[in-house]
This record gives C-alpha cells, structure tokens and sequence, in this order.
C-alpha cells in the first residue's frame, strides 16, 4: 500500500497497515517532508500512534519518496491522507504509475472527489477502483514529527462511496479491516458529496463568528471557540444549510433514478450518529455543537499578527478546502436542479472575498474560479441527467 501525504492522518495509517500486515510506502512530495519522515522514523524506531484507550500501534515504512515512480507502480491500494486541495495534484503526480486495478481511497473525500478522480486518472481505461470516506475516521494531531501521533478520537461509524459500485463490499470490508472503524456503504458518490457535513459546518461556523468582525484582533486568551462559539444565529444558519442540502436530496431523488435521499443525513442527525457517547447536551443543534467533548477547547483559526496578537485566518482550511471542494460543488449540484440556495450562497459569496475568489457571479456559478473548484460546471457538465450513476 502507499500512503499519500505526510500529515497527522498519514501518521494514524501507517501503524494501522503494520497491524493489518501490509508492507506500506508513503508518497510525501509536499516542502521537505519526505526526508523529514524519513529522519523522525529512523531516530524514534517507527511510528507510533496511541489511541484515546490506552492501545498503542507500531509501524514502519519501506520507502518513503517524494518521487510517484518509486512508491506508486507497487501499489494495490493507495490512500490519500490530504486536504481535498491537494487531491487533484496528487492525483496528477501519481496517475503516469499507477497499477492497473489498484484501488484510491479519499479519506475524507469532501465533495466532487470521483469526478475528478476520474478525469486525473484516465480511470475508466485502467480499471481502478475509487474510495471515497465521508470524513477521517479519527480525531489525530502529530505530537513527534515522524515518531508519534495522538488519536484523540474515533468515529462510531463512517459512510463510504465507491465507484464502480459493485466492488462496494469488497472495498468497504478491506477497509474496515485496516482502519478498524464500522463503515456504512451509500450508493453513489453524489450522496456522499452531500453527506458531507465538513462543507456545512466549517464556512458556517467562520461565517457565524466572523461576518462583519473580519478585522478583529485578538489576545490569544480571547481567541474565540469554534464548536463551543456556536450561538443562537450560527446554528440557525447552520440548519438553513442543512435543510438547503435536504432539500436538494430529495430534488436528486424525484429526478435521478438511482438517488437515495435517505443516505443523505442532516447534521443534526450526523452529529448524533458520529458522535453518541461524546454530546452531552442532545436538546438542540447548538447545545449539540456547544457540548460535544470531541470538539472541546478548539478555536478559530488565527495567524500571527503584531505585538503578539492574533487575526483570524482566512486561508485555513475551514475556508480553503471547504468552499471550493465543498459549498461550491453541493452549490453546482443546486444549480443544476433548478434549486434556490439563499443561505449556501450568503456564505459562498462572504467566503469568497475572504479568498480572494469568485464563484457566484450575478447569483450564477459563473465566476473566473468555478474551473478551479470541483463543481460539476468544472467539468462541462450542464445538466442534471448527466449525474446519473451519482459520480460526483
Ligand atoms: P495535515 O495538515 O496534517 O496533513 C496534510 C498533508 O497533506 C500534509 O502533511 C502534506 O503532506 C499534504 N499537503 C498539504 N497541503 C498540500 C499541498 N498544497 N500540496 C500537496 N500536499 C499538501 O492534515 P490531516 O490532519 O492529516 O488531515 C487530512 C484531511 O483530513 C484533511 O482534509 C482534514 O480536513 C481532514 N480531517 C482531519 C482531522 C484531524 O483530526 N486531523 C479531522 C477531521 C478531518
């Protein structure tokens, strides 16, 4: 197997495939990360990565290369472990190796992954077979580069996609063997890139603490809490999102014959699904989002600004990977339907001059940056009848 990427969630994987008896290359072309992995792994003796209870993984690379021709053409299985941004080169980089009927899996996918899995792989020709997660199966933060890893927490159970969707239970049972977390199988990568509730709840929460406090400069004790920040006005929000992509499922279900709403859960529902054990307070979306102990303690994203201050940082990837790989799509999709989105398109048109881009123009998806997201409109596709078979 090859991982690709070099981050916290290439870090969980590695040790994980030791445990499932895979012999693991990683793929790390990004800044100098191949040959730091390689140093972290030779000083502390492998990987390590300890789970929240107590059980500890080793695990050990062959070959760790910034170059696709040393770590790709052994490979059956490839994940990806990156930010959706980064998907597209990666893909790019390793396609020219890749073995015929070698499986991808996307973890997270995000949204619009297959299509353009598709398109970068050729892969209709070479017979592969695309993965996509709903989100990472862990909670996870690199505590020695190279050395160790924390899993703060797992999921309960997460959705996955594939393409061709007869190999469906072949992958999702490798999978959960490797990644020791249940998997829930949907029909169709459409219904995964509405699934995702990344894209709903990482620009809505921005939006909600943000929006008209863009400016703002913080001591780093006032740096304010994403999840437990969620007020009142967020969580409205949060939920016009919600049923917006509701409703765009259930426009999918009347007009495409292989489209199933039902797999397509609101994020209230998701919330308590990913999360049972960890939500104390169930009564409502905010208190959900308030007293979820998986998300406790994390903040807004800042940089550093003068004298020791903060700004909020609007290149994180709350923005970065989940407008373009995210909003946009689910907001293509929308427009493809004939569907009114009012509040998706208040937060696309607020993210967007925080990015620096344009993909609503004039309240169409017809801005200079629609071709570099992964819309459907990115790949010429202009009706509706040509998502059938759901890979978006
Ligand atoms: P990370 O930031 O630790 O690592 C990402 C890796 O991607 C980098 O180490 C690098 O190898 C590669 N990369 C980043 N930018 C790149 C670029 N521009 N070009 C090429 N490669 C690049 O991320 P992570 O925590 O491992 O998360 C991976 C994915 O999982 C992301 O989509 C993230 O949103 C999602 N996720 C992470 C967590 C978590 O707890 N870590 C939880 C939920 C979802």
């Amino acid at each position: 197997m090859t991982i690709c990427g070099g981050g916290n969630a290439a870090h969980v994987l590695a040790p994980l495939a030791a445990q499932a008896g895979w012999e693991v290359d990683i793929f790390a072309p990004f800044a100098d990360e191949a040959q730091r992995l390689r140093a972290g792994m030779q000083a502390q003796d492998g990987l390590q990565a300890r789970f929240a209870d107590g059980a500890v993984l080793r695990g050990e690379a062959r070959c760790i290369s910034g170059d696709a021709a040393d770590v790709i053409p052994d490979a059956t299985l490839v994940l990806l472990a990156l930010p959706a941004y980064a998907h597209g080169a990666t893909l790019l980089a390793i396609a020219p190796y890749l073995r015929d009927g070698a499986t991808i899996v996307a973890l997270p996918a995000r949204s619009g992954f297959a299509m353009q899995a598709r398109r970068a792989l050729g892969v209709d020709g070479k017979a592969a077979t695309i993965a996509g997660l709903q989100t990472l199966p862990w909670a996870c933060r690199t505590v020695r580069y190279g050395g160790e890893v924390s899993v703060l927490g797992s999921k309960s159970e997460v959705d996955i996609a594939v393409y061709p969707a007869a190999r469906t239970a072949e992958t999702a049972a490798l999978l959960e063997d490797l990644l020791r977390v249940p998997l829930r199988a949907i029909g169709s990568f459409l219904a995964l890139t509405l699934a995702n509730t990344g894209q709903l709840i990482h620009p809505g929460i921005m939006y909600g603490l943000c929006q008209g406090r863009e400016g703002e400069i913080y001591q780093e004790a006032e740096i304010p809490m994403f999840y437990q920040g969620v007020d009142h006005g967020t969580a409205a929000l949060l939920q016009a999102l919600s049923d917006e992509v509701q409703c765009i499922a259930r426009a999918l279900c009347e007009q495409l014959a292989d489209f199933n709403a039902e797999e397509v859960s609101s994020l209230y529902d998701w919330l308590l699904r990913a999360y049972p054990d960890d939500i104390a307070d169930k009564r409502d979306l905010q208190h959900a989002f308030n007293s979820n102990r998986a998300y406790k303690g994390l903040r807004l994203p800042v940089r550093a600004a003068e004298n020791g201050r903060y700004r909020v940082d609007f290149a994180a990837r709350y923005l970065s990977e989940d407008v373009p790989c995210g909003l946009v799509v689910v907001r293509g999709i929308a427009e493809l339907a004939g569907l009114a989105t009012p509040a998706i398109d208040a937060v696309i048109r607020w993210a967007q001059e925080r990015l620096g881009k344009r993909y609503l123009d004039n309240g169409a998806l017809g801005g200079p940056d629609v071709h570099s997201s992964r819309a459907p409109q990115a790949y010429g596709v202009t009706r509706l009848s040509e998502l059938q078979g759901g890979i978006v």
